[in-house]
């Protein structure tokens, strides 16, 4: 029912852009954007107080932009895991005083990845130690070159506490948006994207809704994943009540039956019968579908993929555990590219598995290969809900081995890991003659005496070897189960500390 009607061209009538702020953490992204929003109110009601409703438009040149009020990339990846595709362009905040930091690197591969155009804004060139140059050059380490170095990126330097140059930023982002000729059709029934919802204890559902086709109006039902209802008040980000919004409008909606999640599409269908009985029927395609789950993205499903010829492109995310393993996995596996598969690296960094991770390996359709290190428990289940593949190595060769079988159609290697449990350790003691033994308590699963382990600190391998000893209380045992105590100590290991994770596996031969 969504979009089988055919858009018209010559109903198309430009639309203001929708702007998302990015960067690392302290370099000013709410400062940013409060510098815009102090100094661009829409005139009618300038001097009066924005309500926080998740998004809101501001004046610049006679003109609007809607800027989206949550800052961090996750959140934008995370609407994106949901199927919304509501920015336009992603201004990029760097300190000038601090440079490109991991999660600039993370934003601008989270901005690649949802092809979205990228402003930088060289942020706090009022400091002292402010040195735009040097930012610049360190972007073009990751591909974003300056124009006025030949490349094609805009940047502005820019100070949102002293609220410098706001007016060119703001200018850049028109000028960019004029490029990408942003159209919709404010002449059809309401289509867009819920940008944060939630729970109003007098209220009821209350829901912040970008417009992103068509206009919605006072009256109107919605539908919106398995919730519905009639709009009974809609107010702008001023909190104005309004009788209709068009394209690239954020307002905030009551008169839902639920609370819709961040990120679900929404759509304004003719009446409210229409709406709950869509409704019921998603909710049912749905349950059926939770029936038939296979992995959404592993290298398995990847090579079928390419085998039918549906991509050439074998999408990675690399994380390692130090920057020497980092670009050894990252160079080696780009190697393995040949004449019809391309080895695509969409993002790669030192550090623990994240759940950001995950959203952006789910929305570029890319597998995440792991080099020493490990996902955390939360970000195993989300790979798992996101039906992401999160591959685990300590060798390179056998990251190189897997990725190369996926490529030639061989895939299952001869010998596969298989995870026995973890145990986690409580106190350390060190004991003359024999070494440190650890006081220890099986999380999940089982330790056998024969374990392979791998010692774990902050999502970090570091180290991985041979089981030493097995003991509950004096005497030595084959294996110990989830829920138990034991003691045990590792083969030339005697490094382990209070809160270590240890993992038990085994490697077993796999026959075809
Ligand atoms: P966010 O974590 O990216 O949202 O960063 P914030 O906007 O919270 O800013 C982090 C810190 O940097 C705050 O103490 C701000 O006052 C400061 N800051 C932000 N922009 C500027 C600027 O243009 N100049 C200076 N000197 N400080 C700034």
């Amino acid at each position: 029912f969504d979009d089988i009607e055919e858009e018209d061209e010559s109903k198309l009538v430009p639309r203001p852009p929708v702007v998302v702020v990015m960067g690392h953490v302290d370099h000013g992204k709410t400062s940013l954007l409060d510098a815009i929003r102090s100094t661009h109110v829409i005139d009618s009601e300038a001097g009066g107080i924005t309500q926080h409703i998740g998004a809101y438009m501001v004046k610049a040149k006679d003109r609007r932009i809607t800027f989206l009020d949550t800052p961090g990339h996750e959140a934008f990846t995370a609407m994106r895991a949901r199927g919304a595709q509501v920015t336009d362009i992603a201004i990029l905040v760097v300190a000038a005083d601090d440079g490109v930091m991991p999660q600039t690197i993370e934003a601008i591969n989270h901005a690649k990845a949802a092809n979205v155009s990228i402003i930088v804004a060289i942020n706090k060139i009022d400091k002292p130690g402010a040195n735009p140059d040097r930012v610049k050059q360190e972007l073009t380490e990751h591909g974003i070159v300056a124009e006025e170095w030949g490349g094609d990126a805009i940047m502005v330097p820019v100070s949102a506490k002293k609220r410098e140059n706001i007016d060119q930023l703001l200018e850049m982002v028109l000028l960019v948006a004029d490029m990408l000729e942003l159209k919709a059709n404010p002449d059809r029934q309401a289509k867009g994207t819920i940008i944060e919802a939630k729970l109003d204890k007098e209220r009821g559902p209350v829901a912040t809704m970008l417009v992103q086709r068509g206009t919605l109006k006072a009256g109107d039902s919605i539908i919106a994943g398995s919730a519905f209802g009639r709009i009974k008040a809609m107010t702008n980000d001023k909190g104005t009540a309004i009788k209709s919004a068009g394209p690239s409008m954020p307002v905030e909606v009551l008169g839902m039956n639920e609370v819709p999640d961040a990120g679900e599409i929404f759509y304004a269908v003719t009446d409210e019968k229409v709406a709950k009985h869509l409704v019921e029927k998603r909710k049912y395609k749905q349950k059926e579908q939770q029936y038939k789950k296979s992995a959404k993205v592993s290298l398995e499903e990847l090579y079928n993929q390419i085998k039918e010829g549906k991509v050439k492109d074998l999408n990675l995310v690399i994380k390692a555990d130090v920057q020497g393993s980092l670009e050894a996995v990252k160079s080696s596996l780009m190697k393995l590219s040949n004449d019809e598969v391309r080895v695509n690296v969409v993002h790669y960094a030192v550090g623990a598995i994240t759940e950001s991770d995950v959203t952006l390996a789910q929305v570029s359709n890319a597998i995440i290969i792991g080099f020493n290190v490990r996902p955390g428990i939360n970000v195993t289940e989300a790979a798992k809900a996101a039906e992401v593949d999160i591959r685990l190595y300590s060798i390179i060769y056998k990251a190189i081995e897997d990725v190369q079988s996926a490529m030639n159609g061989l895939l299952e290697p001869t010998y596969k890991e298989v995870v026995l449990g973890h145990i986690e350790i409580r106190q350390v003691f060190k004991v003359s003659n024999v070494g440190t033994i650890g006081g220890a308590y099986v999380t999940d699963g089982k330790v056998q005496r024969n374990s392979e382990v791998r010692v774990v600190r902050d999502g970090i391998v570091i180290y991985e070897g041979k089981l030493g000893s097995l003991k509950r209380f004096k005497d030595d045992v084959k294996e110990v189960t989830q829920g138990y105590e034991c003691g045990v100590s590792i083969e030339k290991f005697n490094d382990i500390k209070e809160g270590d994770v240890i993992e038990a596996f085994i490697m077993e031969e796999v026959k075809r």
